[in-house]
């Protein structure tokens, strides 16, 4: 996924790393899992290390996006989808 198309017609890329309106939800069950296999990783410490355990941490749970125009968060349960799982409105 390269660019993200708000409801309300803003775009924008998630192309930037790290970027400041992307954010993860991980379930505590996922939480438990992911330690184990950054643990893993630590035990196997490798050059990219911080890459390695970026890129576990991001590939965990849901995505959520916060459209930079309206506020709304568009959920990304597939980080392969191209499409929205959920969105949520701001309510004021
Ligand atoms: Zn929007």
């Amino acid at each position: 996924m390269s660019s993200i198309t708000c409801k309300c017609g803003h775009s924008f890329s998630d192309g930037q790393i790290p970027s400041p309106y992307k954010q993860f939800i991980i379930s505590d069950q996922q939480v438990d899992g992911l330690v184990e296999q950054l643990l893993s990783i630590l035990k196997t410490a490798s050059d990219n290390l911080g890459d390695t355990l970026y890129y576990t941490i991001c590939n965990t749970g849901a995505t959520v996006y916060t459209c930079q125009k309206c506020g709304r968060l568009i959920v990304f349960n597939d980080k392969a989808s191209e499409k929205a799982d959920i969105e949520y409105v701001l309510s004021n």
